[in-house]
């Protein structure tokens, strides 16, 4: 059997926009309106912005809702990077569960609706284990994911999808600031 490279993609960050519900879910819940360009404190977007934790609580259970994952906004240029990263790569999404009764099954329907992608495909993995999961390519934007990957495939490249929240946060390996640049990045590193 001929083997192709592999591309892990995480979800949220590089190609679904989770920020704009959790933004949406904090207003509901608190009163309190930020933009997405006010979350620059790292991965976790409710304890960035200074949420207290019954806030945090609060928010996460309102979330927890039919309907909002399928909903999610695509980020801009993922439907068709992904589908130049296939042309070369096998691309397999690699998925944290947010929590609740319909995360699971709505992640799957919205990565077949709107990112082509085969259910075989689509792997529901926490953070804390992604590591265990070997790819050619791994696209996050939660650095404490590409360390931990970076030590369990040290051959591999770990790859920051950078956003506001997590460009100035330590990750000394390769990043790219969109898909443009990581279509670029995927095919130079693999063909
Ligand atoms: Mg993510």
């Amino acid at each position: 059997m001929a083997t192709r490279p592999r591309v892990l993609l995480d979800v949220d960050g590089p190609i679904a926009d989770f920020m704009t519900p959790a933004l949406d879910a904090i207003h509901r819940v608190t009163g309190r309106r930020f933009k997405a360009e006010e979350h620059t404190s790292g991965w976790d977007l409710f304890a960035g912005l200074g949420l207290s934790s019954d806030e945090i609580d609060a928010v996460l259970l309102s979330m927890q809702t039919p309907g909002l994952c399928l909903g999610i906004p695509t980020v801009d240029g993922a439907r068709e990077g992904v589908e130049e990263l296939r042309s070369f790569a096998d691309v397999w999404a690699v998925t944290s569960p947010f929590g609740g009764e319909h995360w699971m099954h709505e992640r799957d329907a919205w990565l077949v609706k709107h990112m082509g992608f085969k259910k075989k495909d689509v792997l529901h993995v926490r953070a804390e284990s992604k590591h265990g999961v070997f790819g050619d390519i791994l696209v996050e934007d939660k650095i404490d994911t590409l360390q931990s990957w970076r030590m369990a495939w040290p051959d591999s490249h770990p790859v920051l999808f950078e956003l506001s929240y997590n460009s100035n946060h330590g990750w000394d390996g390769l990043s790219v600031s969109g898909w443009g640049a990581l279509v670029l990045k995927a095919r130079a590193l693999l063909t």
